[in-house]
């Protein structure tokens, strides 16, 4: 199976549009300064891009150019950066990376692959993703998102990232060499996860070979009884969970939907959800396998609340009827049958906060 890369790729680049911006893109967007997406490249590696962020904030507070980083100690450069990946290793190339940069660049960052890995802890990766990032120059970064999806779409048959960025050097199209390490981080950490990707909800399913891949389990509903739109319902809730989810479209990046699979509820009543509908992905807007009641808040990115139900509520009622707190979107009324009762507990408070 060949795929067609122009497709995946603008595909994707347009999906990701609602992901999270990779760190040192939105670095290299607010600053447009090569020291600084430098260094948090160099601190972003094995490191999660939240840590990575709080980090490059504290350390740029304090050195928000190599002249200030150079009067920072090794302990006092660890104690600013920590706790990302390898921080005292980072320190340390932190440490040396003035002297390095005066030594053999005159104090300038370089904008090519091969002078930049010269510095203390910049590998081709990272010398990569400056070049493109920083200097808007063709470099092709491939970290373990490129290199892993690139080996499931069977665009590249590699064992390692040196591998596949030299295979992808050979045929990728120019236009794509930039923008694909951000395309593909985002779209790794959010979807084609590095274990149990979640090929269920994925833009691209219907054309990708999978190559290697087990895709998560979406647990189905059992009971085969239909609602009156059609979709399998349950008849009766044996667990219901309340979630003060304060912020979904935060929770949505943080693995939202996946863990609302492994709770594999009846019933979720989510609280504060500060989002509208319209503001959500997909994915989280129509969650697979449940219908969803929302009552937002008329202001935007405060309280509000929402439900997902298996089961088709017998009725459903939106708020109390009290306009200043209506507003606020803090009530959500429905009536469920609960376990195997004949008479239906009838109405039943739920989403409220
Ligand atoms: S279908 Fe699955 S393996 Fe293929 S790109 Fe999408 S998430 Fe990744």
């Amino acid at each position: 199976m060949t795929i067609d890369i122009d497709h995946f790729l603008n595909v994707l680049a347009e999906e990701v549009r609602n992901y999270q911006v990779p760190v040192v893109d939105l670095i290299a967007v607010q600053t447009k300064d090569p020291f600084r997406i430098l260094v948090a490249t160099i601190l972003s590696a094995r490191t999660k891009d939240e840590v990575t962020s709080k980090a490059s904030a504290k350390l740029f507070k304090k050195a928000p150019d190599l002249k200030s980083l150079a009067k920072l100690s090794e302990t006092e450069l660890a104690k600013l950066i920590y706790p990302v990946g390898f921080y005292k290793n980072k320190a340390g190339y932190l440490a040396k990376l003035p002297a390095a940069l005066k030594e053999f660049f005159n104090g300038k960052i370089p904008d090519d692959v091969e002078s930049l890995t010269r510095l203390p802890g910049v590998g081709r990766k990272t010398a990569n993703l400056v070049v493109a990032v920083a200097f808007n120059k063709p470099a092709i970064c491939v970290d373990t998102h490129v290199h892993r999806i690139m080996n499931i779409w069977g665009y590249v048959k590699t064992k390692t990232p040196f591998e596949t960025e030299m295979a992808l050097r050979q045929k990728l199209p120019g236009k794509f060499w930039i923008g694909i390490n951000s395309i593909l981080v985002a779209f790794g950490q959010a979807t084609c996860k590095p274990v149990r990707p979640c090929c269920d909800r994925c833009i691209i399913a219907n054309q990708c070979p999978q190559i290697g891949v087990t895709p998560r389990k979406v647990p189905k509903t059992k009971d085969k009884a239909k609602s009156a739109n059609g979709k399998s319902q349950r008849n009766a809730v044996k667990k219901l969970i309340s979630w003060n989810v304060n912020g979904l479209r935060a929770i949505e990046k943080k693995g939202f939907t996946d863990i609302v699979y492994e709770l594999d509820a009846d019933t979720i009543s989510l609280q504060e959800i500060k989002a509208m509908p319209e503001q959500l992905p997909e994915s989280v807007k129509n969650l697979e396998g449940y219908e969803a009641y929302w009552y937002p808040a008329e202001r935007k990115g405060y309280a509000g609340v929402c439900t997902y139900t298996r089961i088709k509520p017998l009725n459903v009622i939106y708020g109390m009827e009290i306009p200043e707190h209506d507003q606020e979107g803090r009530v959500l009324t429905w009536s469920l049958r609960i376990f195997s009762w004949s008479t239906p507990i009838s109405p039943m408070p739920s989403t409220a906060c």
